[in-house]
């Protein structure tokens, strides 16, 4: 996705265009999924006097609007990825890496609802495993 592409889902979103949240969204494109620590760092290589700050502002209203979603990991830092169609989410318990793979949640969504009473308006799925090159590489 190119930067008038990614100002454009910004607009979108109601959010003002500016040079932080266009690299905060550019990495998240790159790399998938990334939590605070890791965007700094990514946003400070061409914003050098960029806060902790500033990047934790940025994050919760490009959530907020929308535009972001942030994935909560038990016992680690939340990441941050683009917000896209619902999937789940799988976490390597050995090398952290995070993924996403789509699985049609609407039976279980159906279940949930028709045993509870509940209306289900979400839900946030991680699954812990040993991914398939750490199963190789042991
Ligand atoms: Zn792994
Ligand atoms: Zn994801």
């Amino acid at each position: 996705m190119n930067k008038e592409a990614i100002a454009e889902n910004l607009r979108a979103h109601t959010l003002k265009v500016t040079p932080q949240r266009l690299k905060i969204v550019e990495s998240l494109n790159t790399y998938g999924h990334l939590n605070i620590d890791m965007l700094y760092r990514e946003v400070k290589e061409s914003h050098p006097n960029v806060s902790l700050a500033t990047v934790y502002k940025n994050l919760a209203i490009m959530t907020q609007n929308g535009l972001l979603e942030e994935v909560k990991i038990s016992g680690h830092k939340s990441v941050f990825e683009v917000k896209k169609a619902p999937h789940i989410h799988l976490h390597c318990s050995r090398c952290g890496k995070i993924e996403d793979i789509e699985i049609d949640l609407s039976y279980v969504k159906a279940e949930a609802e028709k045993r509870s009473g509940y209306i289900v308006s979400g839900s946030e799925a991680v699954m812990v495993g040993v991914c398939p090159e750490c199963r190789h590489n042991r």
